[in-house]
């Protein structure tokens, strides 16, 4: 059986972080899936967004992605990944 060496990279498409460690009590896991909660949560968005062939959320998204490619660390917050696209305006 081959173990094929995946780049320890954030599940977030364009984002080169490193994952971050799973501190969970009891996990089988060394690392999460995210460099950040930023990440998890955008991720989780692009995915019901897709689903949902929700177009608003999609523009929303790409701009959100510009927000986290500018970012120069994960500990960068981006508070607007958080917000719901309806309740900015
Ligand atoms: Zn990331």
């Amino acid at each position: 059986m081959t173990t094929i060496k995946a780049p320890n990279l954030c599940i977030r498409p364009g984002c080169n972080f490193p994952r971050r460690p799973d501190t969970r009590a009891n996990s089988r896991y060394r690392f999460r899936l995210d460099c950040s909660a930023e990440c998890s949560v955008w991720a989780l968005r692009a995915k019901w967004a897709d689903r949902n062939d929700d177009k608003a959320e999609a523009a929303e998204l790409m701009r959100l992605l510009a927000l986290l490619d500018a970012r120069r660390s994960p500990r960068d917050r981006v508070t607007d990944v958080f917000a719901r696209g309806e309740n900015a305006a």
